[in-house]
């Protein structure tokens, strides 16, 4: 790693110093003027399916780093985390408006199911011919809408290691003129859905209720109290949403570091986890039979490790590189253990002392600093104020400028 250089020439120490240049930036968004940095972290203690990983994250939120290597460290004790994934499947959305009989409309689209199949393979390129390509047609009414009924056709297509939104889009745009003229209809949307739960990936793993806690029975009220805890999220929405947003500090800072789309990743989430009809926990924490701590987490993830911003942005193939993942199924794996380590992490701190007192010493870190505390003098002016239970800017301001007098 230590020499590692990019395609074009750029080294390692550049690539973690900013990664992104203006000149590549501009060649990904428009108006571009300049780069907007992000810190980088590395966590550690991750074993998933017996492989050892180290998981690069991007977040601005202190101690997520830190948490997530506690938590997978707790997680290893029991062996680590066990996942599974779907192929790497999306749905893509044909839209179809006055539709004169929806029945028979519908029996139309099924009964060309092969051949529409075999035409959006035709504009699958490359993901075709390394085995992707259409796996499923569907079809179904939506009879009462604010403009009368509509027909919707799913196209459902293996992307291989991509994202896979542009191949989705192509797909069905390419076979909506048939699908206009089998049902009569006229077809308006064909767009990818971002609720992709025909790919979905899941963790699960056990702390032992030993590393939890060297007293059995200090260690069986900890569990209690984390199961209590995925009681409250799984039964009520307010909690839900911020219990998933901890699973989504781990899972989006994973998703960043390596160049895909957070926006579709969290999209797709709440989705799912509102699939119900009511908004619920994407994780579940429960005591099993010899008294140990059982999680487990289910999601979808549609990632890629080719495409997108995953080819263009450096830092983002360093990331790649360093996790060593091997197909977007394995990036999906390693991101939904990440999501439930950091939910974990949070939670156990919920149920325990709270998360304030470490987060605290964090955030006194950031006061210190934001209040022009050279970094030597950062410890010394978080340990006071730690102390002195005042973590205020205003106190950071006062402590630097009278340190800064007595070391002068
Ligand atoms: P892409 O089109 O850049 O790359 C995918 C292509 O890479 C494939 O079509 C194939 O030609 C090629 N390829 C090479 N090796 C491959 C392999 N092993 N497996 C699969 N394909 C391989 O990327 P993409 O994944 O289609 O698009 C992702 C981008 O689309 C993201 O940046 C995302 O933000 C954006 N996007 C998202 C949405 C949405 O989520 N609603 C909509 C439009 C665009």
């Amino acid at each position: 790693m230590a020499d590692w250089v990019q395609g074009d020439g750029q080294h390692l120490a550049d690539v973690l110093d900013g990664g992104l240049s203006v000149a590549q930036a501009d060649s990904m968004i428009e108006n571009v003027v300049g780069v907007y940095g992000l810190p980088m972290g590395v966590a550690t203690n991750f074993r998933i399916n017996g492989k050892d990983y180290l998981i690069p994250m991007v977040v601005e939120e202190p101690s997520v780093v830190a948490a997530a290597s506690n938590a997978a460290k707790l997680f290893r004790h029991g062996g680590g985390f066990q996942t599974q994934s779907d192929a790497p499947v999306m749905i893509g959305q044909i839209q179809v408006l006055e539709v004169e009989d929806l029945e028979s409309a519908m029996q139309a689209v099924l009964d060309a199911k092969a051949t529409l199949m075999a035409k959006a393979d035709m504009v699958g390129g490359s993901i075709v011919r390394r085995g992707g390509g259409a796996r499923d047609l569907t079809v179904r009414a939506i009879r009462e809408s604010a403009v009368g009924s509509m027909l919707v056709v799913h196209l459902m297509m293996d992307v291989r290691d991509a994202m896979g939104a542009n191949a989705i889009n192509t797909a069905v745009e390419h076979i909506a003129p048939d699908i206009a003229e089998l049902t009569g209809g006229r077809v308006h949307l064909r767009i990818l859905s971002n609720l992709t739960d025909a790919r979905k990936a899941k963790a699960w793993g056990t702390v032992p209720a030993g590393a939890l806690h060297h007293d059995p029975s200090e260690a069986k009220r900890i569990i209690r109290g984390i199961v209590e805890a995925s009681a409250f999220a799984e039964e009520d929405p307010y909690r839900a949403t911020t219990h998933n947003k901890g699973v989504m500090n781990g899972i989006d800072a994973v998703v960043i570091a390596t160049g895909n789309d957070w926006r579709a990743i969290e999209a797709g989430a709440h989705a799912f986890a509102a699939r119900r009809g009511s908004y619920t926990s994407l994780s579940r924490f429960r005591e099993d039979a010899s008294g140990d701590l059982y999680a487990e987490i289910e999601l979808p993830l549609a990632v890629g490790i080719v495409g997108g911003a995953t080819r263009v942005h450096p830092t983002a193939q360093l990331a790649l590189q360093l996790l060593g993942v091997q197909s977007a199924q394995e990036l999906a794996e390693v991101i939904v253990a990440v999501g439930l380590a950091q939910n974990f992490a949070a939670v156990k701190a919920l149920a325990g002392d709270g998360i304030q007192k470490g987060h605290m010493r964090l955030h006194a870190k950031q006061l210190a600093l934001a209040a022009g505390a050279p970094v030597e003098m950062v410890a010394q002016v978080v340990d006071i104020m730690t102390r002195e239970g005042q973590i205020r800017l205003e106190r950071a301001k006062e402590l630097v400028q009278q340190l800064s007098h007595t070391t002068e």
